[in-house]
């Protein structure tokens, strides 16, 4: 293998002219094919991570990317000042999927999430009547919901937020978990209550059951909009389409990205009835590239594979073996193992290591994954894995934490 092609050389060649805003793991990946990734120097790594959930189908599946071949040679933009054929093909799904009127596609999940706080409070002002720039929305402690200067006002992750301020403000904070507390929190000029159903970059924090049903409930009792940021739990990661079906519920406004673009490209939307999504009128709101035809055509074709339930029900499946794999462990270096579909967040014992060297020495091992807050590590591999896969994976971990 030659220097120039050597991990090494192609980080510290990177290093160079890249702004350090991430600290990746030292591995240069050149191919993906499914569950797995294979780097510059040939070696190949089972990636449990999927790119945070955005590539819940894994890398290049044959069906989405058949969708985006076949778009990018007819056409991948037009901006919506004009209409393109892909759109409303896309949102006629995305709606029905959702079991909701309307949908306004974005690109990244950050941008969804600043979407459905400018529809929140429209709708508050327009709709509840609250006095101008009076309104708030109830938020949870942990939150992540990405990295604008107005989401992160309302983190309360200090690296998150701290040196960036002055933020916006109109929001309140809440224990995560707790309904009462979002009932106390309300008063007349709360718009919404934005959450994550499962916390994925707090280390996949599930609340307790019946949380979501009693958040659904008390936003419906006070005229509050339920605002579900399902972007990393949402599109089959926890073995239902979105985390709320786990409880039955259906929030006012789904806050959609990551795999909805396939893992090709970012494709975001936020998506609800006309009741609500409908206050936003023309020229309120926008983006160049949202709604593109190649996001249209790729996230028409996640959909379309969505909509089977197949994988669903294989995420589903997956997770229960991996819980079983996982809840082994528990008292052998790891402390507590949460798992909601294929999706697990694992805290691991400090006696054995930081959840950063943990994913290291699984990377001298073969196996890509992320640590969170310290010590804990998240699993999230693509819905196409197999289950001999998760067990070779498993005892990967097994052997790394018995040192
Ligand atoms: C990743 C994520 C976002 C932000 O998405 P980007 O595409 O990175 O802007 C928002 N909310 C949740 C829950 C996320 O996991």
């Amino acid at each position: 293998m030659s220097l120039d092609t050597s991990a090494l050389r192609i980080i510290a060649d990177e290093n160079r002219h890249l702004a350090h805003n991430y600290h990746p793991l030292p591995v240069v990946i050149a191919r993906g094919d499914g569950a797995w990734v294979t780097d510059v120097e040939g070696k190949r790594y089972l990636d449990l991570l999927s790119a945070y959930s955005a590539l819940n189908f894994g890398h290049g599946h044959p069906a989405i990317l058949a969708a985006a071949r076949e778009q990018l040679e007819r056409l991948t933009l037009t901006s919506r000042a004009y209409h393109n054929d892909r759109l409303g093909p896309f949102a006629t799904a995305l709606a029905r999927l959702c079991g909701k009127d309307l949908v306004l596609p974005m690109n990244t999940g950050a941008e969804a999430v600043e979407t459905g706080i400018k529809v929140a409070r429209a709708w508050g002002y327009r709709v509840k009547g609250i006095a101008p720039d009076a309104a708030t929305i109830v938020v949870a402690d942990g939150n992540f919901h990405g990295r604008t200067t107005t989401i992160v006002g309302f983190s309360d992750d200090p690296q998150s937020r701290d040196g960036f301020g002055p933020f916006a403000p109109g929001f309140v904070h809440v224990p995560f978990g707790d309904a009462d507390a979002i009932d106390a929190a309300i008063d007349a000029n709360t718009a919404a209550v934005l959450i994550e159903p499962i916390q994925g970059e707090a280390g996949v924090i599930i609340p307790p059951d019946g949380y979501l049903a009693a958040v659904r409930e008390i936003c419906t009792r006070r005229g509050v909009l339920f605002i579900a940021d399902e972007i990393q739990s949402g599109l089959g990661r926890v073995g239902t389409t979105f985390a709320c079906d786990r409880e039955g519920v259906v929030p006012d406004l789904y806050l959609l990205g990551k795999a909805l673009g396939g893992g090709i490209l970012p494709v975001s939307a936020v998506v609800g009835d006309a009741a609500v999504l409908g206050v936003i009128g023309a020229g309120e709101h926008g983006s160049t590239f949202g709604g593109n035809p190649l996001a249209a055509a790729v996230g028409l074709r996640v959909v379309e594979m969505l909509e089977t339930g197949e994988f669903q029900a294989r995420a589903a499946a997956l997770g229960e073996h991996l819980a079983v794999l996982l809840d082994a462990l528990v008292g052998h270096g790891v402390t507590a193992v949460r798992v909601a579909g294929l999706w697990a967040g694992v805290d691991i014992d400090s006696a054995v290591g930081t959840g950063r060297e943990i994913a290291e020495r699984l990377l001298a091992r073969g196996v890509l994954v992320k640590d969170t807050h310290g010590q804990t590590i998240r699993i999230a591999p693509p819905i196409v894995v197999r289950a001999t896969e998760l067990d070779w994976a498993v005892e990967q971990l097994r052997v790394v934490l018995a040192g």
